[in-house]
């Protein structure tokens, strides 16, 4: 282990908050809301880089990557000479809500609950971009072109087919949404105080403000 400063101690920090995701776009954005609904995670939540796939796995090869994913947390928190809170996975769902969602995250977060002391499965529906929709004026603040249709307000957004679609085709007539835009509307969103009001429902919201919440009281304790 690394010694940091000339004192001979070991430095001492608080235990992090490992995320772990599909690319940087999504840690980013996992990031921001953990911090926004937990503001105690500031300064302690921490990235791994590779991309990570564990919905398709089958038995065995989630083991093995659950496994994998296990030695990079470990090998990170080391960096940080501290010891691990928790970790958030994040994942695509890519498709709509269904009976279906539940069976696909149930199943990945006993894999994760196997090896992990706490751990969060977050598997967004269809993608991030579902969760953006909720948030029409941080959409609005972000581009003032930008509008959500009226029809598309108040809905059940994980019920929307290919959500990134949606934003690239229906926001009107400013410059097209990207992918990398995700992390600033949540940040506008956060920014606005919209965060804890979303315009709609989407289960994966509900359950990832859940998750933050028994980790923010249970797993980060007093530490
Ligand atoms: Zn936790």
């Amino acid at each position: 282990m690394s010694r940091r400063g000339g004192t001979g101690l070991r430095a001492t920090r608080k235990p992090v908050v490992v995320v772990a995701g599909e690319d940087s776009t999504d840690r980013k954005c996992l990031r921001i809301l953990l911090e926004a609904f937990c503001p105690s995670m500031a300064g302690r939540i921490v990235e791994i880089n590779d991309a990570v796939r564990l919905r398709q796995a089958g038995d065995a090869a989630l083991a093995a990557r659950v496994d994998s994913l296990a030695n990079k947390v470990r090998a990170r928190a080391a960096r940080e000479d501290a010891e691990v809170a928790c970790v958030f996975v994040h994942e695509d769902f890519d498709a709509c809500d269904s009976d279906h969602f539940p069976i696909v995250r149930d199943r990945v977060q006993r894999a994760l609950d196997q090896r992990f002391g706490n751990a969060h499965y977050t598997l967004a529906v269809w993608e991030i971009e579902a969760w953006l929709l909720l948030f029409p004026g941080a959409l609005h603040s972000l581009v003032s072109g930008w509008k959500v249709p009226k029809q598309l307000q108040g809905k059940d957004t994980g019920r929307l087919n290919d959500p990134k679609r949606v934003l690239k085709t229906q926001l009107g007539k400013a410059r097209a949404y990207r992918e990398t835009d995700a992390p600033d509307v949540i940040e506008k969103a956060v920014d606005l105080g919209a965060h804890t009001a979303p315009l709609g429902t989407n289960r994966s919201w509900d359950l990832l403000r859940g998750d933050v919440q028994t980790c923010c009281a249970q797993h980060l304790g007093s530490r």
